[in-house]
């Protein structure tokens, strides 16, 4: 066995390799180690190899789900060796033989499809990055399906959008041919990609047998028909198909035809940003606080999906942009309709997950059941939109969902029972009244049943034991017991002994068999095989119909993800007050009382202050043939960085098709999105802060067209000030003659105002506080102008700095400020007494004095009449 076990783990070196032995996998030697530590199961051993104990560890068939997701999150992958053949077989080869298993299956973070280790809401990709010498260059494809609902995408990229374009798929393995994994150039790439990258023979990827492979896969004679692909794109399908035919050897998932997506057909976002902007997740990695969760409001997991799929990969396209909006504009004025159609939504099933179960024969009677409820919902939802003029996408829906297989619904409906067992093989799932001869075994088994009821009353009588009991159990089948006592009854005499065969003794119960009860027990497991096997080839049927039935079933439930995430919206843009924006191809970029929505709910649910509405306005002037740059100064915690996400969070919103957080929203369509925001420190990768801000500069400056929307947030912090200041100034002005890109700029070098008199289309505008008894209080709004002082004193005194540094900080800040003119900060040094000097003037006074003040702290101004008021001034003035 442990050369088997050795054979098959040499093929799979990469894999953990769960090893099936009866109701358990099995894991031996490092595989044991490691997965005894990644799951804390205990660790034993079995046997010898070479004079060494064999570590081993184990995990139940029943519960080995729950321990491949741990294992799978953990980015572990996992062989599935299965027994091939009945072990009776084996034993007929002789008695030490083993019997064959095989890898029937490879696990991996990409390709899993079980609905226990996939989150309903969220998608799983697997994605394949294609790369072919193109002339003097490279070419790049990426390719990504998801195995689980079939998708199946392709799109042409470069290196230097590759990490872009990774991120915004945001996949959970990709994989690469190993020449491409290990070049010196991508290397930065694959790293911040991390484990979920891995290298792959580069047989998977060949561009030139692609066509063939593809072919083959999808069972054309030429992938022709899908579509003119580059040999890139056709490298990257190879490298998906083949990979799908790796992990899933036999079985053969439905999986779309290849969809390509024209470049430039959605909006860039770069890497930095898109984590920046805590789209789908924040920077520690949770949901919680992402945009997706405040948006969210689908009622099935395909809606969120497709929902998070928006999110990720906004338009460009104003008129396809438009279309969603109609379909939102339709759901808001139909709120009836919305609401049946969400209640109906809420009963459909995963259909595209449990489609795909099925047909690579993991599928279970509940997924024909999802299946069924879908179809169900879809023929009671169609009804809805009777009597309603509907727009382009909802009507484009309703055609698709019309296309369901009627015929195949109504065969599910009348062949499946109501309640589904989990596994097929536990069967009862086929209705009554479907099967004639399924029923006729039905009753068979239950007659009988009834029949060995009868038996056992007889035998009471016969025996006179009145506690005699027929049971069954899988070992013996039916058998009579009666408890010890009774042994004289049933094997005193002889004519007992030929009557009741004795089977088992058990401490205090004896089992025994007649002939009648086990010609009856033949009878009825005769019975009860019949039935299951005619279930299983019910089931079969049905799955083969399904199956075939793969693409109008995918873009039917590909509809009911449409209408459910336009009706979400809808609810959403009630329920928040937001507008239909005005998305066109103009430059203009016009938002009036513009609201940032995680901060607004964030608010609300803290119910702290009401969230304060801004506008913004980056539009062209009169005449400009580009758009403008706002200059943003304010106090720390003025809510610079607030205003500024907010505003490149409803572009992406209106580009997604959504209604934004805004009063009303003007916005030519935005091709490229950029940011640099907040402190996303890379110090694990040995840059410091300001190395990261400049490389992220530098990519906005260099990059960044008219279409683009840019979004800095305070750069040159990171240096000293001169040097911080000298950048921020070269960059804005950069921006506004050289990108000519719509733009906010927000620092604190109130310095850089200056350049609105020199940058015509430049505007200064800053976040509003008022003073109020020598603090600050922070108006959040954004008005024109620019701020005449920082206020960080105030600010570090509201975080809690010890009043002495708060003290001392404002008056060297006085000096400073009034020495400006001269310009000399080393005058600065010798005119400032040093830090010492202050705290020495405020060292502790002698402890009389603390007694003195100790008594005065102890009283009670308001408590005392002013007779009290003068006899304790008459006491402290003893104390001195
Ligand atoms: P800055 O970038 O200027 O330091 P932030 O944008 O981080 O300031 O905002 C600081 C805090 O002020 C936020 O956490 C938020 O709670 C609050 N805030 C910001 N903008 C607004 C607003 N428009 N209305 C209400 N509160 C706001």
């Amino acid at each position: 066995m442990m050369e088997q076990f050795i054979e098959i783990k040499a093929a799979n070196p990469d894999s953990l390799l769960f090893y099936r032995m009866g109701d358990f996998y099995e894991l031996f030697f490092d595989d044991a180690e490691a997965a005894s530590r990644a799951l804390g199961i205990v660790l034993t051993k079995r046997g010898k190899h070479q004079g060494h104990d064999i570590p081993m560890c184990g995990v139940p068939v029943h519960a080995a789900d729950d321990y491949l997701q741990k294992l799978i999150g953990l980015g572990f992958r996992v062989a599935v060796c299965e027994q091939i053949e009945d072990p009776a077989e084996a034993k007929k080869r002789g008695s030490k033989s083993v019997v064959k298993r095989d890898v029937v299956r490879l696990v991996t973070p990409g390709t899993i499809t079980e609905e226990k280790l996939l989150a309903p809401s969220e998608s799983s990709f697997l994605m394949a990055l294609g790369r072919v010498k193109g002339g003097a260059d490279n070419t790049y494809a990426l390719a990504w399906i998801e195995l689980s609902t079939g998708i199946f995408r392709v799109a042409e990229t470069s290196a230097d959008n590759l990490l872009a374009d990774i991120f915004r798929v945001d996949p959970r393995e990709l994989i690469i041919a190993e020449p491409v994994f290990y070049d010196e150039e991508l290397k930065p790439v694959f790293d911040l990609v991390g484990r979920v990258a891995s290298p792959q023979p580069p047989s998977l990827f060949d561009s030139a047998s692609a066509p063939a492979r593809i072919a083959r896969f999808f069972e054309v004679a030429t992938p022709d028909s899908f579509g003119t692909f580059s040999r890139a794109e056709l490298s990257a399908i190879s490298g998906i198909v083949a990979y799908v035919e790796k992990t899933q050897k036999a079985e053969r998932p439905p999986l779309s035809r290849p969809e390509r997506e024209q470049s430039g057909s959605t909006l860039f976002i770069d890497p930095a940003t898109r984590a920046n902007l805590e789209l789908l997740r924040t920077m520690g990695g949770s949901r919680d606080g992402s945009l997706f969760k405040a948006i969210d409001r689908t009622v099935t997991g395909a809606g969120a999906r497709m929902l998070a799929d928006r999110l990720m990969s906004p338009l460009t396209d104003p008129k396809t942009i438009n279309q969603r909006f109609d379909s939102i504009a339709f759901f808001l004025s139909e709120r009836r309709l919305s609401e049946s159609l969400r209640a109906c939504l809420k009963g459909v099933a995963d259909m595209p997950r449990a489609l795909t179960r099925l047909a690579l024969n993991r599928g279970s009677p509940r997924d024909l059941g999802a299946l069924r409820s879908g179809f169900e919902a879809a023929l009671a939802l169609r009804t809805l939109f009777t009597d309603v003029i509907a727009p382009a996408e909802v009507t484009a829906a309703l055609e698709a969902i019309s296309a369901l297989p009627i015929r195949f619904a109504d065969h599910l409906t009348a062949a499946l029972g109501d309640e589904l067992p989990l596994l097929k093989r536990d069967g009862g799932f086929v209705r009554s009244g479907y099967h004639a001869e399924l029923d006729e075994m039905r009753a068979l088994r239950d007659e009988s049943r009834r029949v060995i009821a009868g038996m056992e009353r007889d035998l009471i009588e016969e025996t006179g034991i009145r506690s005699l009991k027929i049971r069954h159990n899988n070992v013996l089948g039916y058998y009579i017991e009666v408890t010890a006592n009774h042994q004289a009854i049933m094997m005193g005499s002889d004519e007992a002994k030929g009557r009741f065969i004795h089977r088992q003794t058990m401490a205090n119960a004896m089992r025994f068999t007649t002939t009648e009860l086990a010609e009856m027990e033949t009878k009825i497991a005769n019975a009860a095989e019949r039935a299951l096997s005619i279930e299983l080839g019910v089931f079969d049927v049905l799955v083969a119909e399904s199956v075939g039935q793969a693409q109008v079933i995918r873009s039917g439930a590909a509809a009911l993800a449409v209408l459910d995430v336009s009706a979400a919206l809808a609810v959403l843009a009630l329920a928040e007050a937001w507008c239909r924006p005005v998305v066109d191809a103009s430059l203009a970029f016009e938002i009036v009382g513009g609201r940032h929505p995680v901060v607004e709910q964030a608010l609300r649910r803290a119910a702290a202050n009401e969230f304060v509405a801004n506008d913004c306005d980056l539009s062209p002037e009169d005449g400009a043939k580009a758009g403008a740059i706002w200059l943003l100064t304010g106090p720390n915690m003025g809510g610079k960085s607030t205003f500024l996400r907010q505003n490149a969070l409803i572009a992406i919103l209106a580009q997604m098709g959504s209604y934004v957080p805004a009063k009303s929203a003007s916005i030519g369509v935005v091709d490229r999105l950029f940011s640099r925001v907040g402190a996303s420190d890379d110090l694990a990768r040995g840059r410091s802060t300001f190395m990261v801000e400049m490389v992220e500069t530098a990519a906005i400056l260099n990059q960044a067209g008219e279409r683009a929307l840019v979004i800095l947030d305070e750069i040159g912090r990171g240096t000293a000030t001169f040097d911080g200041l000298s950048i921020a100034w070269a960059a804005v002005e950069y921006l506004h003659e050289k990108n000519r890109c719509r733009a906010i700029f927000a620092t604190h070098f109130h310095e850089m105002t200056a350049l609105a008199g020199k940058l015509e289309r430049l505007h200064n505008v800053t976040m509003r506080v008022k003073e109020w008894e020598g603090d600050v209080v922070f108006l959040h709004e954004v008005g024109k102008g620019a701020a005449d002082r920082s206020y960080g004193v105030q600010v570090a005194r509201l975080a809690g700095l010890p009043d002495a540094v708060v003290q001392r900080a404002k008056d060297v800040l006085h000096q400073l400020e009034a020495g400006e003119t001269s310009g000399k900060a080393d005058r600065l040094v010798d005119d400032l007494p040093l830090f010492s000097a202050v705290v020495k003037k405020e060292a502790p006074a002698p402890a009389k004095n603390d007694a003195l003040g100790g008594a005065l702290a102890a009283l009670n101004l308001d408590e005392m009449t002013p007779r009290q008021a003068q006899e304790a001034l008459y006491r402290l003035k003893e104390m001195l």
